[in-house]
């Protein structure tokens, strides 16, 4: 039998720079031929050879309700009807603005654009609009979409102003951007006192779904807000992955839960606000983001922001994922598959730490869960990518790197979760 994904592929890399838009759909890192995707359907996808996946990509992140759920195609068609772009306001922006305020009330207005590297790098410019500031914090291993200035070598540590990651960002782009350890409470504190003056925000993945699954520890995220406070930077949340994903609140709500009074001041969304749909938005309070034109001095603008289609998109999936019981629901059973995981390694004598929130989850092929990138970057690749591909050919499909979280949908029956287990048990048995 012909593999049309292969034939696709070469195709497709005569065309596309290695044949793909976006570079880990390519499977570098695992090697093989990556899957052409035909059509998805819930939990599915079938590849152009017809194979079905269970999928725990889900888009990387926004397709929560799993593929092709009813309600929002019917929101997408019926948008349709009436046009696709009018580059004028419409009512449904309004309309999900809300829904997002009403869901994360650390935000009093949201502007609306259409990736989460747009949201991030209007997030950033507004945070340095708003302070008059330069000099950003960031930290090693988190990703915020491929702006300029957030492009920076991670492990570049303390004592060094950044160097771009990527080949064509000058090094005066980045001289701003100061790269710190995740989780790391004495080189955060030492940051602040010889910068904290000029520091305009302090940007973040609460929950780190860029180097798989690691959360900042409460005491470290308490400490980033009591320091921006004290010293007048802006707290940045990035949850363009952990938003309406990990709880219907997002990871702050998480935080706010174990620390008294704890919201972000800016908070940069993506992913599942679009429901699949190029959307994503950034948010703060009144003062912060009344700095934006037309009203204030820090420029952004968009053609295609707010797009009606993507509006009703996403408001259908914020809709859906309000409904009574969906949170207990998904979230057990992202937990199950999870334990599942963990007990299948232990039988089997492998190496395996992981760890979920909500309908995210991630695992390591580590005695124990990392707590920053250094710790991430000690996961054994070769036996990554043996499990991934043995679990590829029966049919589960989870991110082609070690360093990307895993998406649990609505769609994932316990029958899927149960199966994905049984595969991974027969999987990690012949793993070495
Ligand atoms: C995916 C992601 C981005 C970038 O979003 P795009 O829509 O791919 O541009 C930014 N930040 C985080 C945390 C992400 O996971």
């Amino acid at each position: 039998m012909t593999d049309l994904n292969q034939t696709y592929f070469d195709r497709a890399r005569r065309v596309i720079p290695g044949g793909v838009n976006s570079p880990v759909r390519a499977f570098r890192a695992v090697g093989g031929t990556p899957r052409f995707v035909r059509r998805a359907q819930g939990a599915y996808f079938w590849d152009e050879n017809d194979q079905k996946f269970i999928d725990y990509i889900g888009s990387w992140g926004p397709m929560i309700l799993g593929h092709g759920n009813p309600v929002v195609v019917h929101a997408v068609q019926e948008a349709l009807k009436d046009g696709f772009s009018f580059g004028a306001p419409t009512l449904r922006e309004v309309e999900l603005v809300e829904e997002i305020l009403k869901l994360m009330p650390s935000m009093e207005m949201v502007r609306l654009v259409s990736s989460g590297t747009e949201a991030g790098m209007s997030a950033l410019r507004l945070a340095r609009g708003a302070t008059g500031r330069n000099k950003i914090i960031k930290f090693e291993g988190c990703y915020h979409g491929h702006a300029d200035a957030l492009l920076v070598k991670a492990g570049s540590g303390l004592a060094t102003f950044g160097n771009p990651t990527s080949a064509g960002v000058p090094a005066e782009v980045v001289q701003h951007t100061l790269v710190l350890e995740y989780n790391n409470v004495a080189q955060l504190e030492e940051a602040f006192a010889l910068h904290g003056k000029e520091l305009a925000c302090v940007m973040i993945e609460p929950i780190a779904g860029n180097m798989n699954f690691v959360r900042a520890s409460v005491e470290f995220m308490k400490r980033c807000r009591e320091l921006c406070t004290q010293y007048g930077a802006l707290l940045v949340f990035d949850e363009v992955m952990t938003g309406f994903r990990v709880a219907l609140g997002g990871a702050q709500s998480v935080y706010a839960a174990q620390i008294p009074g704890f919201k972000p001041d800016i908070t940069v969304m993506g992913k599942v606000i679009g429901g699949g749909m190029p959307l994503a938005a950034f948010g703060g309070s009144r003062a912060i983001m009344e700095q934006l034109a037309p009203l204030g001095p820090v420029y952004q603008a968009g053609t295609l922001s707010g797009n009606p289609v993507a509006t009703a998109c996403g408001l259908a999936t914020l809709k859906e994922i309000q409904r009574p019981g969906f949170w207990d629901s998904i979230s057990q059973r992202t937990r199950s598959l999870v334990d599942g995981l963990m007990h299948v390694a232990k039988e089997t004598g492998v190496d395996f730490a992981a760890d979920c929130q909500g309908a995210m989850f991630g695992f390591f092929l580590l005695p124990e869960l990392p707590s920053n990138y250094g710790q991430v970057m000690k996961s054994d690749g070769q036996k990554f990518n043996q499990l991934f591909h043995g679990l590829l050919d029966k049919g589960v499909y989870i991110a082609p790197a070690l360093y990307e979280a895993g998406f649990v949908s609505a769609a994932h029956t316990n029958e899927d979760i149960d199966q994905t287990i049984a595969i991974a048990r027969e999987v990690m048995s012949k793993l070495n």
